[in-house]
């Protein structure tokens, strides 16, 4: 079977055509700058030569429309009639607590996702625009929808509840939720396939660095914690988000910057994390580059990225109450031989170590702590489109 996986961001669309027979990706593409004035399609397909076309892009419809053209071209194409696409698997950013899996998509279920808007508006609803515009595109071929939340709703209610009133979590929602699911979902069952391990048997530290970074604790399989929370804000501070924050600072610069309420989430979403600390980028490339030239800012934010890592393990590593693994993804966790040094040093306590040699190494899987280590640290590339075209396969 082909699977097309679908990742509709606020203005972009990401896509990757698999074949299901050996996993192998047929085509993968990026349509960017959908409703700004010159929109950009970027297809590569396996085993031809890369194509761009530059064009208005009006809207999630048209960029839909130019992916199964790009698809379905006679020079480029890798497929000859769109009923070659078994099945469609969408990648959805908040499910609440009404997906606690994958799922086919209905008239019901996208009813049930426009009730999650409210609590997801910045995530949601591009979701579900490219899941509309490809539902009147593709009106035969099955779909299926994949959640980021969903591998967490195994977290127990007592890590879950904010300490608020209680009657807030029952008339809005407002609880911890966890995000990267599908990723850490991916990388802890590949890394029980690493260490020739059942699943069941192991506690494991997964950290998905990257523009967003999140931190989960999988205890025998099911994810007991992660440190992002009712959004994508909470927990560790990322590229350009604040992570956890004493609460009343939210108020107090809102009142000292002029900053309205419309405008706050934006600010902080983008203007802090390690860009604000550093003054210099969200790229950690651009931040380690600058602090190896002595920035010291830049030098600090790369040394507050890594201690509240640990922090998070540690706890993480008492909710569980042990540790056998621990696994790097992401942009940064698969190929920042320097950031995974500096979060594993002085880890010893857990069976943490970091063997330099075998650490130097990037964008794929290995072990990275000594032969005989307590705990074993992994390096898993993260695959969430797999991920996501092999639930779509097993729901169709
Ligand atoms: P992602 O959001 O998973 O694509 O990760 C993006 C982040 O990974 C950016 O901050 C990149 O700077 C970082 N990254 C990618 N390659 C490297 C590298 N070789 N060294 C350090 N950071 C990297």
């Amino acid at each position: 079977m082909k699977v097309l996986v679908i990742n509709c961001g606020s203005s972009s669309l990401k896509y990757q055509l698999f074949n299901m027979k050996n996993k192998s990706v047929m085509a993968k593409g990026l349509v960017e700058r959908i409703g700004l004035e010159v929109g950009m399609l970027k297809h590569q397909p396996a085993d031809k030569d890369k194509v761009e076309i530059s064009e208005n892009i009006p809207n999630h419809r048209v960029a839909v429309k130019m992916m199964l053209d790009a698809l379905l071209d006679k020079d480029h194409g890798v497929i000859k009639d769109v009923s070659e696409i078994g099945a469609v698997g969408h990648r959805v950013v908040h499910g609440a607590e009404k997906f606690s899996g994958s799922v086919k998509i209905t008239d019901e279920v996208m009813d049930v996702l426009k009730e999650c808007v409210e609590i997801a508006p910045l995530h949601n609803p591009p979701n579900i625009i490219g899941i509309e515009a490809a539902k009147e595109l593709m009106p035969d071929v099955p779909m299926v929808g994949v959640f980021d939340t969903a591998f967490h709703q195994t977290m127990p209610e007592y890590a879950y509840m904010y300490g608020l009133p209680y009657e807030l979590y029952e008339k809005y929602s407002i609880r911890r939720y966890g995000f990267h699911g599908t990723s850490h979902r991916f990388v802890s069952i590949e890394a029980a396939k690493f260490v020739n391990k059942p699943i069941e048997q192991l506690n494991m530290l997964t950290l998905h660095l990257g523009n967003g970074s999140s931190i989960s604790a999988v205890k025998n399989g099911k994810s007991i914690e992660n440190s992002m929370g009712f959004t994508p804000l909470e927990g560790i501070v990322m590229g350009t988000r604040c992570g956890n924050i004493d609460p009343t600072i939210v108020a107090y610069i809102m009142q000292k910057e002029n900053i309205p309420v419309d405008k706050i989430n934006d600010y902080l979403n983008k203007k802090c994390g390690v860009l604000g600390i550093s003054g210099v980028s969200s790229d950690f490339r651009d931040i380690e580059e600058a602090a190896n030239k002595g920035n010291k800012r830049a030098k600090l934010a790369l040394d507050v990225f890594a201690y509240q890592a640990k922090k998070i393990m540690g706890s993480y590593v008492a909710a569980m109450n042990g540790l056998d693994v621990v696994v790097f993804t992401g942009g940064i966790g698969e190929n920042s031989i320097t950031m995974r040094q500096s979060i594993c040093g002085n880890m010893d306590y857990f069976g943490i170590e970091i063997d330099d040699e075998k650490n130097n190494v990037r964008g794929k899987q290995a072990e990275i702590s000594p032969d005989n280590a307590k705990t074993k640290v992994l390096v898993i590339p993260t695959n969430e489109e797999l991920m996501i075209a092999l639930d779509t396969v097993s729901l169709v």
